[in-house]
């Protein structure tokens, strides 16, 4: 029943998300001319003073106002459908400091106090693929789910960079596995939901990052564009799908694509400084949006 209206939708939607203007107050846009329920405009600065605008449309547009609570309510028939036995996976794309862990998580961390609990875990492998570090955990309440997420949050590698100093540089993804059972015909069901907190999509410069960092920020740039060409590839419905492509879209090709729901939250922030990282982001989606 959940399904119902999601399906009229296509199986893929692209949301996009501003934050707030950092100190500043959020009826105060920044770079933003215009946000309204499916489309955002940017104003492009031109040299001749008579500056640019450039509309952008997506499935749903948050403006920086919009609640956590709002955003969480949206996304309810989507998650409910996990529920009906469907696999869902949603994505947060955007700069660092975009307020893509923010959307995924929420701003609270977890305390040292709560660490450590003695959950099972034991190694796992996925679609074929090992994931040595994974750990495959039971939990019985969302507090443990949200426990896990902070402690995975932690596990993040973290490290500095010239755009931020607590830049997230690796994907993170939490897996939920839900069991159920048909009230009416007693069937049982199998469905789960990816949450994937991307790396930052900012481009680094090559002036100011070297050896190790350098490698890794060009792995992610690659990882983040395989899976752009798949969600797009999937968008446009074509035969082939290119998910060899990254480990990334290896890992959840069972649940990206077929009967699988995505849906990619993509975050902006509208500073002018970020303007450059804006509009590639705004391409990206608007590029993996079927609309
Ligand atoms: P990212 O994970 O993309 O690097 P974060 O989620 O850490 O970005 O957000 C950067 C900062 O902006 C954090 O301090 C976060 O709390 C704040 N922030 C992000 N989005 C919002 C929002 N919609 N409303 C209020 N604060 C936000
Ligand atoms: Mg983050």
């Amino acid at each position: 029943l959940y399904n119902q209206l999601q399906d009229l939708k296509g199986n893929i939607r692209v949301y996009c998300r501003v934050r707030p203007l950092i100190g500043g107050h959020p009826n105060h846009y920044g770079t933003i001319n215009n946000i309204d329920e499916e489309s955002i405009s940017l104003i492009i600065p031109s040299k001749n003073g008579k500056d640019g605008k450039k509309t952008f449309s997506f499935d749903r547009v948050f403006g920086p106002s919009v609640t956590q609570g709002e955003v969480f309510s949206d996304t309810q028939p989507l998650i409910r459908s996990v529920l009906d036995g469907y696999n869902v996976c949603i994505f947060a794309y955007g700069q660092t400091g975009s307020g893509k862990t923010h959307t995924m998580s929420g701003p609270n961390k977890l305390t040292e106090e709560t660490l450590g609990v003695n959950y099972q875990i034991r190694n796992t492998s996925h679609n074929g693929i090992n994931v040595p570090d994974a750990n495959l955990v039971p939990v019985s309440s969302p507090s443990d789910v949200l426990n896990l997420m902070n402690l995975g949050q932690k596990n993040r590698a973290v490290s500095s960079t010239a755009l931020n100093d607590r830049s997230s540089r690796s994907h993170s993804c939490l897996t939920v596995h839900v069991q159920g059972r048909e009230f009416a015909s007693g069937n049982s069901l199998r469905g789960c939901i990816h949450l994937v907190d991307l790396a930052g999509s900012e481009r680094v410069d090559k002036s100011e990052v070297t050896g190790d960092r350098l490698k890794e920020a060009q792995h992610i740039n690659k990882s983040l564009s395989a899976l752009g060409d798949v969600i797009a590839s999937l968008a446009q419905k074509q035969s082939h799908v290119p998910y060899r492509n990254s480990k990334l879209t290896q890992l959840l090709q069972d649940s990206l694509g077929g009967q699988a729901k995505t849906l990619m939250f993509v975050h902006i922030s509208p500073e002018p400084e970020a303007l450059g990282e804006t509009i590639s982001t705004l391409k990206f989606a608007e590029r993996v949006s079927t609309i």
